[in-house]
């Protein structure tokens, strides 16, 4: 146990932390060079083009230093908010971390986000002031940054640089000497985390633990102990770009685990996995169920693909167990599924999945959060609204509330103002203000949750010229005065555009909403009225105009083959279109809320 090291790499994103990792492998030659590629940690393509790491993975080094041999062991954490959890207990399987800080770029919110978690884990803390040979960095003044924010020693920041290599043993050597060894007790039964898990068709889910006390051993009968379920390791093993089967994995090492599970949800991230037969008392703290943060409907653009769909969704779960869903039927689009999903990031990733690997055609309706409503009839028992028409009967309620979030914006002192602005405008309230330098601003907020789902990136890249970092963390429900705003095409109500908005903002955005659905909806043979109503008042309304023509007109009726041609190109652009009642819809349209400026 003396020799093994546990870190996992923090970092803002874009500082460095995937090409770090690399030169870190290369340093220890932990990776052929047949086996080389870039960024060897992003595993999954829409990873690689998306340049995030979504799902954490482990691998294990050797290092020899003072003639001893150490076992390295990298624990990657996903770059994201949407996976915050996860990056919390990839964080507890460590004893250190590196701080990877950008010498351009200096701290950002998910520096100190992710530099919070790990002081919680009581980890020791690693300064790598990365990027050192960029004309642009600033070692000095980026130095002194760390050292506040730290209260650590200049000494202690190792200046690197991950595309020239500068720095990259004094950090091998820093892991060693600086991170503590794992203690555990190895003769206790057998207690070890699941960090993370992967789904591979052919074998099942490959879990990734971190024993802390006892070992696990091939064939082995374990438990999880949060779904309670026993299991023979079949297999088990250390990573490195490969598996390498073991016979038994000791405290303080980490490892993979390979059960024959076929079900992703059945290796929940923070488990604890012990001994069947002589379980451990001491249950890892810190386990949390996963709850989706985002929902929206999924429904197919063919309704005779709903059971495709219902297949396709089914094998995602396998593989994807934070992803949730349950049948619903709506009036406009007829049956789907209600999803859940960690963020809206986890969205995109499951719709794109869909298209890609189960050729399926989609339409997503606008996300939404989830409320708590209260019925006069029972004050005491939320009714969970994860769909805006659940809502029940403004006349029985009593009470909504809608979940909060403590967003950190970190900006420079130039953009304060209109960030502040922003903020509000999203329903903010301004909570702390800190400068970090003169030049730098922490800004912390309470803001609902919605306020980010829709658009808020964009329009702060926007208003900062992309001189602010984000991050946010739930803090609870809070009362809101939310209302059900309706929208009409042709007078029928299409319950897949509703949208729940706080009452101050109701008229302006359906007024915002039926203007923007101008725009996305096509013309057709008729006039399409468009309406936003609150009940059965009406808020705004535009039209769109009726075709002046056929478009076969223009083919003279004659030439048959070109007027089929047509036909068909008019079909494939119908691929992502919806009837509802005798009008077509885009799915743009259904995300024509969340863009609305
Ligand atoms: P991550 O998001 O933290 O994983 O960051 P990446 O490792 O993907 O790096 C982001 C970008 O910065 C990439 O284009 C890297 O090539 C570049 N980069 C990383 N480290 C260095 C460095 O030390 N110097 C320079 N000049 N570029 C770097
Ligand atoms: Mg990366």
């Amino acid at each position: 146990m003396k020799n093994i090291r546990n870190f996992c790499i923090i970092a803002h994103i874009d500082h460095g932390k995937s090409t770090l990792a690399d030169r870190l492998l290369d340093s220890t030659h932990s990776v052929t060079s047949r086996e080389k590629q870039e960024q060897l940690l992003d595993s999954m393509d829409l990873e690689r083009e998306r340049g995030i790491t979504i799902k954490s993975h482990a691998i294990q080094m050797a290092y020899t230093y003072e003639g001893q041999e150490y076992i390295l062991n990298l624990i990657d954490t996903p770059g994201h908010v949407d996976f915050s959890y996860e990056v919390s207990r990839s964080i507890a399987a460590c004893e250190g971390a590196l701080l990877i800080v950008d010498a351009a770029q200096s701290i950002q919110a998910q520096t100190i986000s992710n530099l919070y978690l790990a002081l919680e884990n009581d980890l020791e803390i690693i300064p790598v002031l990365n990027k050192v040979d960029l004309p642009s960095a600033n070692p000095e003044e980026v130095t002194d940054d760390i050292v506040d924010l730290l209260g650590c020693d200049a000494s202690d920041v190792i200046p690197a640089s991950a595309k020239t290599g500068l720095g990259i043993d004094e950090i091998l050597k820093a892991i060693i000497e600086r991170v503590p060894a794992p203690k555990g007790n190895p003769d206790a039964p057998l207690r070890a985390l699941v960090f993370d898990s992967v789904y591979n068709p052919f074998r099942g889910v490959e879990t990734y633990f971190r024993v802390f006390d006892g070992s696990i051993k091939k064939n082995q009968q374990i438990k999880f102990v949060a779904t309670g379920k026993n299991y023979g390791a079949d297999e088990i093993g250390t990573l490195k770009l490969k598996q390498f089967p073991r016979n038994e994995i000791k405290a303080g090492d980490v490892g993979y685990l390979i059960t024959g599970i076929k079900d992703a949800r059945e290796v929940k991230v923070g488990d604890t996995i012990t001994d069947a037969e002589k379980p451990t008392t001491a249950v890892i703290s810190g386990f949390e169920d996963v709850k989706p943060m985002v929902f929206a409907g999924i429904y197919p653009v063919d309704t005779e693909e709903y059971e495709d769909l219902r297949a396709s969704m089914e094998k995602l779960q396998l593989n994807d167990a934070s992803l949730v869903f349950q049948p619903e039927s709506s009036a406009a689009l007829g049956f789907g599924f209600r999803c859940g999903f960690l963020g809206m990031l986890h969205l995109e990733i499951i719709q794109e999945r869909l298209e890609r690997e189960f050729d399926m055609t989609v339409i997503t309706t606008v996300p939404n959060v989830s409320y708590h409503a209260y019925t006069t009839k029972n004050r005491e028992e939320a009714i969970i609204v994860s769909n805006p028409s659940d809502l029940p009967e403004p006349s029985t309620l009593d009470r909504v509330e809608e979940p909060y979030i403590k967003a950190s914006i970190i900006t420079k002192a130039d953009f304060v103002g209109p960030v502040m602005g922003l903020c509000i405008e999203k329903r903010g309230e301004i909570t702390n203000q800190t400068y970090l330098t003169t030049e730098r601003v922490e800004l912390s907020f309470d803001m609902p949750l919605a306020e980010i789902v829709f658009d808020f990136y964009d329009r702060l890249k926007t208003v900062s010229k992309g001189y602010a970092s984000f991050d946010y963390s739930p803090i609870g429900m809070r009362k809101s005065k939310l209302v059900k705003v309706d929208v009409l095409l042709n007078a029928n109500t299409v319950d897949a555009l509703s949208a729940l908005i706080h009452q101050d903002n109701a008229y302006h955005i359906g007024k915002k909403m039926c203007e923007k659905l101008k725009e996305l909806i096509p013309r057709q043979q008729f006039d399409i009225p468009i309406q936003a109503a609150i009940g059965a008042k009406i808020i705004a309304r535009e039209t769109v105009k009726a075709l002046r023509k056929d478009v076969t007109a223009k083919c003279y009726g004659g030439d048959i083959s070109r007027k089929r041609k047509l036909l068909e190109k008019q079909k494939k652009g119908k691929k992502r279109m919806r009837q509802v009642g005798n009008v077509e819809i885009p799915q743009e349209a259904f995300m024509a809320v969340l863009k609305l400026n």
